[in-house]
């Protein structure tokens, strides 16, 4: 840095080498190694300049924030979590100081966004409840405002929002989280304030371009949702399954809705693509009876044509004949023939009938095969792998769930269980092992839950659970348990125990909303659930 570079030895200013040994000599008395930094300090020491906030200073304020953060306790981030999650982001950044320091900047940053729970921390760690979280706090004599806070707080949600992928978005978020860093144990200088607003008028187009792409997006589902049924080879299907699609687009764009709609695209297009590769078998199948009929139909039509010749012939020779025996013998002749041709039509004519009631037969598999793409989509309540609820089996039971809720009024508990790392476990397995594991855990759940609860297949690798009479920390506690009874394994494949988790976020249902705004609470815990390590339930 370099503020930090002292100057010269050689420099103009008359005390400048007094100053440089009076450094060297304050490093001896200090018994601090000669470093860059060290003596970068002791020169402005010297010099009667105020010191400069080192990378040290930054670094021992992170683990001051750190340490405060784990010992306040709050409603979402337990100390166990906290702890877990440092843990994550030490293992994942070791290799690279800079990244580690950003990473664990950003930890303490979202800690900080959680409302403090004193309760929580007096439960979790029995350590001293902090006094007031808006109050200023000191530290080695080093105050940090609460306006500080707000701003690292702050800093942390946009570094967050801004897409990471992109060079500019990512330079600006580093230079947030610089800027934040700096701002944590500084009063605010009207340099600090400008540098922020300059960095934030920065970040707000590239916020305002990310709006305008997921509205885009947006519109470019509708749009290819609605040009899905002209594509599509059966329309009456097609249309059913874009109709659904659209109720889910204008529901709203929420994370849930996105996925299931990319989920009954995905379902429409491997649908449609069976349906087509069965069409075009029985199109080639019927185009070979074709061509078998009409070579049948020429060979038919060149024997008639012979039998034409031959009939003009013998008419010749019968007009000619001048004796009995010489007549018996075209006659005879002529009846053999005849014979024969008769023999080849009836062949025929026994062989077009047959190859028609084929034609006829493949025709009607196409059309069955349509019906039964109807019927699949339209009424099975069941999942084909897993034998349990599908979907629509979820949503007839929670129709009749909501029922029997809105005269008793009781609670209801949701859970949306998602398999940890299934496309890891398929990838290594391959696919019929994964099948293998959803049936597993399908039956694991259904067998471990009262006959009172539901468990359905949500889409791939998602399950629901619908839990009456049951409160949503007793659900958690249920899952929970659950989740232990798998640590010993899930099933066998080759003599060997499959290791599968999965990871669940719990709602309430509230009486009057639709299923999905209680499922989207949940997919936000189990989001939770996902970021926090896996193979755990979190409640909404
Ligand atoms: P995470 O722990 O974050 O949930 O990771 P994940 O790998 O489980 O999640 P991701 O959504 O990336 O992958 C889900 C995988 O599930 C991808 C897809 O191939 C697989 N899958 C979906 N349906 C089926 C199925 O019916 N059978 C099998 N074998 N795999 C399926
Ligand atoms: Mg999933
Ligand atoms: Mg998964």
């Amino acid at each position: 840095m370099e503020a930090t570079r002292p100057a010269p030895l050689s420099g103009s200013a008359p005390d400048t080498a007094q100053i440089a040994k009076g450094a060297l000599r304050r490093l001896a008395l200090d018994k601090l190694e000669p470093t860059p930094d060290n003596y970068a300090r002791a020169y402005r020491q010297e010099a009667g300049e105020p010191p400069v906030p080192a990378e040290g200073a930054a670094i021992a304020g992170l683990i001051e924030r750190i340490v405060r953060g784990i010992e306040r306790g709050s409603k979402g981030w337990t100390a166990a979590r906290k702890k877990e999650s440092l843990q994550r982001v030490l293992d994942g950044s070791r290799s690279d100081a800079k990244r580690l320091q950003q990473r664990l900047t950003q930890l303490v940053a979202s800690w900080d966004t959680d409302p403090a729970d004193s309760a929580a921390t007096a439960r979790d760690d029995n350590a001293p409840i902090e006094a007031s979280p808006s109050a200023m706090m000191a530290f080695d004599g080093m105050a940090v405002l609460p306006w500080g806070r707000a701003v690292d707080a702050l800093g942390g949600t946009v570094q967050q929002a801004l897409p990471s992928v992109d060079a500019a978005p990512h330079e600006i978020a580093t230079a947030l989280a610089a800027l934040t860093e700096r701002l944590i144990g500084n009063a605010a200088t009207p340099e600090l304030v400008a540098e922020l607003e300059a960095l934030c008028q920065r970040a707000a187009p590239v916020l305002q371009h990310r709006h305008r792409l997921v509205d885009q997006l947006g519109e470019l589902c509708r749009e290819l949702t609605a040009s899905l049924t002209d594509l599509a080879e059966d329309d009456s299907w097609a249309r059913g399954q874009c109709e659904a699609m659209q109720v889910k687009i204008d529901e709203g764009l929420s994370a849930r809705g996105v996925r299931a709609v990319s989920e009954l695209l995905r379902d429409t297009r491997e649908r449609q693509s069976q349906l087509r590769t069965e069409r075009a078998h029985a199109r080639d199948s019927l185009k070979g009876l074709i061509n078998q009929m009409l070579s049948e139909l020429d060979q038919l039509g060149s024997h008639t044509g012979n039998f034409h010749d031959s009939v003009s012939r013998y008419s010749g020779v019968i007009e000619k004949a001048d004796s009995l025996e010489s007549l018996a013998g075209a006659v005879r002749e002529m009846v053999e023939e005849s014979r024969t041709v008769q023999a080849l039509v009836r062949q025929t004519q026994a062989r077009l009938h047959e190859e028609h009631s084929r034609a006829h037969g493949l025709t009607q598999r196409v059309n069955e095969l349509e019906t039964e793409m109807r019927r699949l989509s339209d009424e099975v309540s069941t999942d084909q792998l897993t034998q349990i609820a599908n979907r629509r089996g979820l949503m007839h039971a929670f129709d009749t769930e909501r029922a029997r809720l809105e005269r008793s009024g009781s609670a209801l508990a949701i859970g949306l269980l998602d398999i940890d790392n299934f496309k890891r476990l398929n990838d290594t397995f391959g696919h019929g092992v994964g099948d293998e594991a959803l049936k597993a855990l399908a039956s694991v759940v259904s067998k471990t839950l009262r006959p009172t609860d539901q468990v359905a297949r949500y889409g791939g690798e998602e399950f629901v659970v619908l839990l009456p009479d049951t409160p949503a920390d007793e659900a958690q506690q249920i899952l929970t348990r659950l989740q232990r009874s798998l640590t010993g394994g899930l099933f066998m494949h080759e003599q060997k125990q499959v290791f599968v988790t999965f990871s669940a976020g719990v709602s309430a249902y509230r009486v009057g909303e639709r299923i999905e705004d209680a499922l989207e609470r949940a997919d936000q815990a189990l989001y939770e659930a996902k970021r926090s390590g896996k193979n755990r339930t979190c409640v909404a």
